[in-house]
């Protein structure tokens, strides 16, 4: 079961490793921890619902509080003080586009206002309901979540919108394809809700923002059906996909979308370098882009964030003698962090990875194989549940 006010699962904790605990008390001294609202105390605030009955639509409390808030510093301080102003007065959970037409209907009949809820992991406040005369009727798309057509040959797969991240890479994988799009919300964030957001992931250097990778979508509006069929790559404008990327829920619901997908890769591998300061790993990282290697990523940590990273990393009895060597080589308190990936072929992996460690090393670098990639890549989808 989703935490309600917080991040994932119920059963999954992440424990913060003793070198990270000694680390934050040393910059933050003792914590004090407020104390968390009940959820049973919530409930009894929420207001009365101001919808009429529909069969597809509930009004209990608990769903009505489940989609109140998004993932963000306020909307969390909210939940867990108790302290939501504002709800939604109902929320459907379609399982089809005709049901998706109905409910926007119903609320066009009723004056109500609709939220299209993806997996509610924004972090900006789209789909916290405003306080306000109208009604308001949260429509959550995470019923619908299938494949509904892989095209092998043309490498394009048709989704369902309200597939999470998880759900739709098994989908693939399994037929040996895979979209590549891992925001570091991958675990609850929905395909309709990258379109909408234009999302980006992880990887996206070599496998291309959503709005590379969309490539026609469907969407259900307030005055009928949006068609956007996957057209080939066109010279005549406007590009009308961009009615649905960015569209933050605005346009209509987004019901379906089909998406340039990619063979499995051979290998993908990630490896760390340090740096002796950010300016050293900036020119790197620009030279690495510059090159057009088959980079998926480069990530860039400045000194905080490195220590952190490092403190986080759970590798208690490496952490000592490797700072200590680091600081030897001329590393020290200034170090940067920089983490690359790469995705391709065996034999070209090892190219790669020797222009990239020449690269690395013409700006001050200092290669140190892959433990530091390793280590991210385990714990990359894990981070969000630190917050906690
Ligand atoms: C820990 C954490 C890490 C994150 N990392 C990243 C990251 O790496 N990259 C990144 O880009 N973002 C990131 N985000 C932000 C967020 O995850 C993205 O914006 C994501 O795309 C939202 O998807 P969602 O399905 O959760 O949408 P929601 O939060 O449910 O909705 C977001 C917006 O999209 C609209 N929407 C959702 N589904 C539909 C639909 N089917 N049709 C029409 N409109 C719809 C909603 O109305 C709303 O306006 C992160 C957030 C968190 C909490």
């Amino acid at each position: 079961m989703r935490r309600w006010n917080g991040w994932g699962d119920e059963a999954i904790e992440y424990p913060l490793p003793e070198p990270a605990l000694h680390f934050l008390q040393t910059r933050l001294g003792p914590a004090q921890t407020p104390e968390d609202a009940r959820l049973s105390s919530v409930l009894e605030m929420a207001p009365n619902s101001r919808l009429p009955v529909h069969g597809l639509v509930t009004t209990d409390a608990l769903e009505r509080l489940r989609h109140a808030r998004g993932q963000s510093l306020p909307d969390w301080i909210q939940l867990r003080a108790g302290m939501i102003d504002s709800w939604p007065d109902g929320v459907a959970y379609p399982s089809n586009r005709e049901q998706v037409r109905l409910l926007l209907d119903f609320a066009q009949e009723i004056g109500a206002r609709l939220i299209p809820y993806g997996g509610g992991t924004s972090v900006v406040g789209h789909i916290n309901p405003l306080r306000g005369q109208a009604p308001v009727l949260t429509v959550d798309m995470s019923r619908m979540n299938r494949l509904l057509d892989l095209d092998p040959r043309s490498h394009l797969a048709t989704f369902e919108a309200g597939v999470h991240g998880p759900q739709l890479e098994s989908q693939l994988q399994e037929r040996g394809f895979t979209l590549g799009h891992y925001p570091q919300s991958w675990e609850y964030s929905t395909l309709g809700g990258w379109i909408a957001t234009r999302s980006s992931g992880q990887q996206s250097l070599y496998y291309g923002r959503i709005e590379q990778m969309l490539v026609g979508a469907e969407l259900e509006t307030p005055s009928g059906r949006l068609v956007l069929p996957p057209y080939p790559a066109s010279a005549a404008g406007p590009d009308l996909r961009h009615l649905a990327l960015g569209s933050e829920g605005r346009l209509g619901l987004i019901t379906q979308a089909t998406l340039r997908v990619r063979p499995l890769p051979a290998q993908e591998a990630f490896l760390g370098a340090f740096f002796r300061d950010w300016e050293g790993g900036m020119e790197a990282a620009r030279n690495l882009a510059q090159e057009k290697l088959r980079l998926s990523m480069v990530r860039l940590s400045d000194p905080e964030e490195t220590e952190t990273t490092l403190a986080l990393s759970g590798h208690t009895r490496l952490l000592g003698p490797l700072l200590r060597a680091l600081r030897l080589l001329g590393y020290g308190p200034q170090r940067c962090l920089l983490i690359y990936g790469i995705t391709t072929s065996p034999p070209d992996v090892s190219r790669v990875q020797r222009r990239a460690a020449e690269i690395l090393r013409a700006c001050g670098g200092l290669p140190v194989g892959s433990w530091p990639g390793r280590t991210w890549a385990r714990s990359r989808f894990k981070a969000p549940y630190l917050r906690n």
